[in-house]
This record gives C-alpha cells, sequence and structure tokens, in this order.
C-alpha cells in the first residue's frame, strides 16, 4: 500500500530530506535491479518550433507567420538520426509545439519515412497536447490519431505536456494547453491500444505541495488500471528567459531531491524512476541514484526546447556511465522501454 495524499503533504513539508530519501531508495532496491542503472542514447528532434499556446514556462516556441518559425524538412530529420545512430543510439522522440495547420498526413509521412529508412530506431514520439492537436487539425478522434499514427511507425508516447496536472496550475502557467483530463485521456486510450507511454512532471513552477500531490495521485490512477507508464520522469522548471521565470524563485536541489523521492514512495505501480540531468545538472543527478531513481534518462543527443530557457547543461554517455559508476552501481544503456540492457 503506497503513501496517502496526506502523508505525501507530510513529507513535502518535512526536513528530512535525507531519511526520506533513504525510504525511497530502498523501494528502488526492491522494484529493480539493485547493482544496476540505466541510462539511454537518444535524439530530440523539434521537427517545428510553431506553436498556438504560449505557455508562460516556454521559450522555445514562435507564433504562426514568426519569421523565426520552422518545419524541418525530412532530410534534416533523416541526417540528425543518421548522427545519433553513428552515437550508438537507440531512439528518436520526435516533438514539435503545437502548428495548427499540420495534419495526421504531415505525421504519417514523416514516421513512415523514418520507418524505412531506420527500422532498427525506436520512435517515442509527440506529447499529449500533440496528439490533441494533431486530432483536432484533422477531424479525428484521439484513438483514430493514435491508431494512424502507430501503423506509420509511432511505438510510444512520451509524458511531456503534463506539467503539474492540475487546472488551478494549468490555468496560470498553460491557459490554453490541454486539461488534465484530456492529457489523462490521451494517455489511457494510448494504454487501451497497447501502447506504453511515459509520465512526467515539470515542477517549481509557482505550484503548491497539493497541486504536485494531485499530479502524483492521477497517474498512479491511471497506472492502476492500465500499467502503461514505463517510467516517471520528474523534472525543473527552468525558469530564465521565460515570463514565468520572472514570477517565481527557482526551485532548489533541496527540492528536487525530495520531490524524486516522494514520487518513488507515491508512485509504487510505476517500475522505473529517472533522475535529471538536464535542469537540476549532472551533480544533482547522480545524487538522485541514492533517492529513488534507477535510471538517469538520455544523452539528448539534442534539446532545444531547455537550451532556449538559457539551460546550457549537456552530456554524453561516457560521462553518464561516470557518475553512475561512481555512484556504486553498473551502468547500463537501455532501450526506450526499458526492455533490454547492454552491459559494457
Ligand atoms: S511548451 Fe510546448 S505547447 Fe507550450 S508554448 Fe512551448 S512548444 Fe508550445
Amino acid at each position: 500500500m503506497g503513501l496517502t495524499p496526506q502523508e505525501a503533504l507530510d513529507l513535502f513539508h518535512s526536513d528530512d530530506l535525507i531519511g526520506i530519501g533513504m525510504a525511497a531508495n530502498e523501494v528502488r532496491r526492491k522494484k529493480t535491479d539493485p547493482r544496476v542503472a540505466t541510462y539511454q542514447i537518444d535524439r530530440n528532434i523539434n521537427y517545428t518550433n510553431v506553436c498556438t499556446e504560449y505557455c508562460s514556462f516556454c521559450a522555445f516556441y514562435r507564433p504562426l507567420g514568426s519569421k523565426e518559425g520552422y518545419v524541418l524538412p525530412l532530410e534534416t530529420i533523416h541526417e540528425k538520426i543518421e548522427e545519433m545512430i553513428a552515437l550508438g543510439g537507440t531512439g528518436v522522440l520526435l516533438q514539435g509545439g503545437l502548428h495548427p495547420d499540420l495534419k495526421i498526413e504531415f505525421y504519417e509521412n514523416m514516421l513512415r519515412s523514418i520507418r524505412e529508412r531506420f527500422p532498427q530506431v525506436h520512435l517515442h514520439c509527440f506529447s499529449a497536447p500533440e496528439v490533441l492537436c494533431i486530432a483536432e487539425a484533422s477531424s479525428l478522434s484521439v484513438r483514430d490519431t493514435i491508431l494512424r499514427l502507430r501503423d506509420a511507425g509511432l511505438q510510444s508516447i512520451p509524458g511531456a505536456g503534463a506539467e503539474i496536472l492540475d487546472d488551478e496550475v494549468r490555468a496560470r502557467i498553460s491557459r490554453l494547453k490541454c486539461r488534465s483530463e484530456e492529457w489523462e485521456a490521451v494517455h489511457r486510450e494510448a494504454h487501451a491500444l497497447g501502447m506504453r507511454t511515459t509520465a512526467t512532471m515539470m515542477f517549481g513552477c509557482g505550484e503548491e505541495y497539493r497541486h504536485r500531490v494531485n499530479h502524483l495521485e492521477r497517474l498512479r490512477r491511471i497506472q492502476q488500471d492500465s500499467g502503461g507508464f514505463t517510467a516517471f520522469i520528474p523534472w525543473l522548471f527552468a525558469p530564465e528567459n521565460t515570463p514565468l521565470g520572472k514570477k517565481v524563485p527557482e526551485a532548489t536541489a533541496f527540492d528536487y531531491l525530495k520531490t524524486l523521492a516522494i514520487s518513488r514512495l507515491y508512485l509504487d505501480n510505476i517500475d522505473h524512476i529517472q533522475s535529471s540531468w538536464l535542469t537540476p545538472g549532472i551533480k544533482i543527478c547522480q545524487v538522485g541514484l541514492q533517492f529513488g531513481a534507477d535510471d538517469v534518462g538520455s544523452t539528448l543527443i539534442e534539446e532545444n526546447v531547455v537550451h532556449a530557457a538559457g539551460v546550457r547543461n549537456r552530456t554524453n554517455e561516457e560521462e553518464l556511465r561516470r557518475i553512475i559508476s561512481q555512484a556504486g552501481y553498473t551502468p547500463a544503456q537501455r532501450d526506450t522501454l526499458y526492455r533490454s540492457y547492454i552491459l559494457k
């Protein structure tokens, strides 16, 4: 039996960071191989930066009609994938803004062209808000949208666009973006079709602890019903260059590690918890391996969204292996769905 919402709230208000971390690590050791910590080599490809949602935490998007707006040609996408394969990569995360003029045929064509050229590459693409945008632009149901994308090569859906799954917060930071129910509906539909997805949480955007608990509770309920989430990835809001960043204080390492550990305790039905290096930095990511995380995410060969918000952290396979080893674990490269491990 996992934590109750009140118990989670009490932990958020507690200063016992080490005690919470030790409890989370105990759960992690039982759920996954206690000797191994994993990473992935993949690449984010932002096929467009055009977006109609104007989220206040985002420095990446450009409005429709902007001179700086782009849609990547297929050849460019293929070249990026070739570079990723040369670096030992196994997966691609295609993600855009929400471009109102791109219909399902555009996405089918993009996926098929990749699938034909690179059949070995796992396609983990399009956030729930993008799926909803494609459905609306193409006058399709969410189910038919996912089915058509799957037929074209889509294999799993990332948890992006969740931010905080509480509509009080969403109304403040991403007023035009989908509501919590809609994010949930896309993931439930994908799970019902046998497709795996991940769950994320972007925190430190001025929300209260109760909002984080509501978020975790929603994820736990979905997972109870479907079992479709492979992993949970909490990450910190990157405030620079964003309208929201001027209004909220930057979250601390203490808050990051405590939230990571509480996530491990609360989401007792999700197998994997990821410690992030992109916004907290590589050293905090490493410490996260003692606070309930069993994975340090991906090398993210290309990352543009958080980069636009002033974050300059970069890493590579060698560094991820080093931080894992020095934290006392055997590093293993995994695939997108955590099915296979390669011990090198
Ligand atoms: S976070 Fe995503 S949906 Fe929001 S403005 Fe940026 S690109 Fe658009």
